[in-house]
């Protein structure tokens, strides 16, 4: 969770973008562990500094409440002993995700590490930009309990979502997909009703958990640590707008780009935009080997230059279709504004609050992929 405060300098005036997040389409879930997470190695046997931990959870410490745990958390008793690492749940452009087991409260976190070669100083603003996080109270925005630095890097430690992200799990149905877009979209209002732009919106950056929430993370509230990262960065962000590739103006109208193009691919099961694929590979991989070459350039160019993808008519409602048409409309003040999104039809028909429905969903993938690879 990270990244920038907005300020109207910073919406206002042209950005410097990190670059290179790829789009993450149809990842195999084979490769996953048993939450359907990206990889399947325990944290002591990869290469990183950060302890492994052993078996045994409390079921007692379990039983403690969300204020309970905020209340130890928020007194500053976070840090690197009472943590215990489990596994990692994935690694991102920025540093690696970490299922963990905080001690004193008996919690299972998800902590993010990232490396950071900066001075103290520096450290300090970013713990200091951090802060408004404590404040944020929304059922969709993951929980914040604390962050801290040990040398070089810096630990951020947050609510942990047994669903993981939604990059894993392919194409979604629409009676689904509708409730998680009004979960998301009642997530980004939150945010820029606190003038957070959220910044980097894509399917790996929605959490999904079993009793059917779904939570944004990873947004910006810390210029210095965006910064920082940025600096070890290379590449262009593939959920970005247009305008944002372009380097123009960037403000609310991008996240709701981002956010079209992300229920798009969610729906789709694919990223929206043509790759061109050898038989046997996926996505990922043209990717990856193609970095620095031309191909994810040429992506980036026909985002900035064509028409928009729009979903197939017959295949998917025309609410949904109309309202993913209107996210993604080139020009980006012909986008919806936040109080246009939560009246759309779309997101009106699946405003019920019926959690179940997620819920039961994710529980249905999570089962499939453990009885994939052959876990009980
Ligand atoms: P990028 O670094 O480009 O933003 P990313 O979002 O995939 O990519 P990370 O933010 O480092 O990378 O996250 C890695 C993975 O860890 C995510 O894709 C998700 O599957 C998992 N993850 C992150 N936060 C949590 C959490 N709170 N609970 C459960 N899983 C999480
Ligand atoms: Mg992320």
């Amino acid at each position: 969770m990270y990244y920038t405060t907005v300020t109207e300098q910073q919406v206002n005036g042209v950005m410097i973008e990190p670059l290179q997040i790829y789009p993450r389409a149809c990842k195999p879930p084979g490769k996953r562990n048993i939450h359907g997470l990206k990889v399947n190695t325990r944290a002591g046997s990869s290469n990183n500094s950060c302890p492994a931990v052993t078996e045994g959870l409390s079921n007692n410490s379990l039983k403690k409440s969300s204020a309970e745990l905020k209340k130890i958390l928020a007194n500053g008793q976070m840090n690197e002993q009472d943590i215990q690492y489990r596994d990692i749940l994935g690694h991102g452009n920025g540093g690696t995700v970490y299922k963990a087991y905080h001690v004193p409260s008996g919690k299972i976190l998800a902590v993010k590490v990232i490396l950071l070669d900066i001075t103290v100083e520096l450290q300090k603003q970013i713990m200091s930009e951090l802060e408004i996080l404590y404040k944020c109270d929304s059922a969709y925005i993951i929980g914040f309990y604390g962050a801290f630095f040990v040398e070089n890097r810096i630990s951020i430690c947050t609510e942990f979502m047994d669903g993981g992200s939604l990059d894993v799990y392919r194409k979604i149905p629409e009676h689904v997909l509708g409730r998680i877009s009004v979960a998301v979209v009642k997530g980004l209002t939150y945010l820029w009703s606190l003038k957070i732009l959220h910044r980097d919106v894509k399917p790996s950056n929605m959490l999904v958990n079993t009793r059917g929430q779904v939570k944004l993370c990873d947004f910006g509230v810390s210029t210095q640590l965006v910064n920082s990262i940025a600096k070890t960065y290379v590449g262009t962000n593939a959920y970005m707008a247009p305008e944002r590739i372009a380097g123009e103006q960037y403000g609310i109208h991008s996240d709701v780009w981002s956010f079209g193009i992300s229920f798009m691919e969610l729906a789709l099961g694919r990223f929206p935009y043509p790759q061109v694929l050898r038989p046997g590979e996926v996505l990922n991989e043209v990717i990856q080997k193609s970095q620095g070459s031309l191909m994810p350039l040429q992506l980036l160019q026909c985002i900035v230059d064509e028409d928009p993808p729009v979903l197939p008519v017959g295949v998917f409602s025309e609410p949904f279709v109309h309202f993913i048409t209107q996210c993604m409309r080139k020009l980006s003040t012909e986008r919806p504004a936040p109080e246009e999104l939560m009246v759309h039809p779309f997101i009106v028909q699946y405003n019920d609050k019926n959690a179940e429905v997620v819920s039961m969903w994710v529980c249905r993938m999570l089962e499939e992929w453990r009885s994939q690879q052959g876990i009980q």
